[in-house]
């Protein structure tokens, strides 16, 4: 899986050289003309790991068998490791499974777009005489974020993280193809997608659908979304929301495989994802 292009021979990542030394008591690779030394996930999301692969590949069935996300804590249980070692051992496999959603290729066919906004919350005070107006932009915490979520009918998920959900009328016009079609709610900012694509609207304070125009495969997307944020995670932080959206998708396009199936994608994609930036010595960088 991690050099599928020669059939399981192993290649330098620093100088793409086939000819390797095996040296096997330590499980490592050295090339022959740098001599650099390196490991099966050396230049992986797994780069510098610590955890057994075994417990690596128990994570990873763990996460896809979980169809709306499962929390850190009970994840650092299952594994016995710390919550910490979880939560960055999953946004790692996050920006592995984001590889698959977000792929750089445009939409097509008929395309839903919808927002959802998530978090933010602000708790009421306990006296009634000290609550203040939630509603007011001074009352608000500037933590709440829309989620703006493309998808195609029988096709890919494609979801963003905006602060407004008329950010969404920039997105399709990046990500969905001239020739697709498109179905929206009845929001006022949608209506400027008609200058670009036939666009089917939906007014939800009279129907869900008519007459096949509706925007419920995006909606059955935010379902599974607000059970992951709500049901599981209970918080997460709007920096990181698009991660939780990216899983959600991933989950969403691949929910008709077998488990193993998509056991197998995930540790593919984690095989074939980069070094992650944000998620490396993540706890390391804090201190
Ligand atoms: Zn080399």
């Amino acid at each position: 899986m991690r050099w599928p292009e020669t059939d399981g021979e192993a290649v330098c990542p620093r100088c793409g050289c086939c000819e390797t030394y095996n040296i096997s008591p330590r499980r490592k690779f050295k090339c022959k003309a740098c001599h650099h030394q390196f490991s099966v996930t050396s230049g992986t999301i797994f780069a510098s790991r610590k955890m057994d692969f075994v417990d690596l590949l128990a994570a990873i069935c763990i996460l896809v068998n979980a169809s709306k996300g499962v929390s850190m804590v009970q994840l650092s249980r299952d594994l016995d490791c710390q919550y910490k070692t979880a939560f960055v051992l999953a946004h790692k496999l996050r920006e592995a499974m984001a590889q698959e959603v977000h792929t750089g290729e445009v939409l097509d066919g008929h395309v839903e777009i919808d927002g959802a906004y998530f978090g933010g919350h602000i708790r009421p005070e306990n006296r009634k005489e000290d609550r203040k107006d939630r509603r007011l932009k001074e009352n608000q915490t500037g933590k709440r974020r829309v989620v703006i979520v493309l998808r195609e009918r029988k096709g890919r998920t494609l979801p963003f993280v905006a602060k407004q959900e008329a950010e969404g009328v920039e997105l399709a016009k990046e990500n969905v193809d001239r020739m697709a079609s498109l179905s929206a709610d009845e929001a006022s900012h949608w209506d400027l997608l008609h200058a670009a694509w036939p666009v089917e609207r939906i007014n939800h304070s009279a129907a869900y659908s008519v007459d096949g125009a509706c925007t419920n495969q995006a909606e059955s997307y935010f379902s599974r979304l607000r059970r992951m944020v709500e049901g599981q995670h209970h918080h997460v932080s709007p920096q990181y929301l698009y991660q939780y959206a990216n899983h959600a998708a991933w989950l969403e396009d691949n929910r008709r495989l077998p488990n193993g199936e998509q056991a197998r994608k995930v540790v593919a994609n984690a095989m074939g994802a980069p070094v992650s930036r944000s998620w490396k010595g993540y706890w390391q960088r804090a201190a």
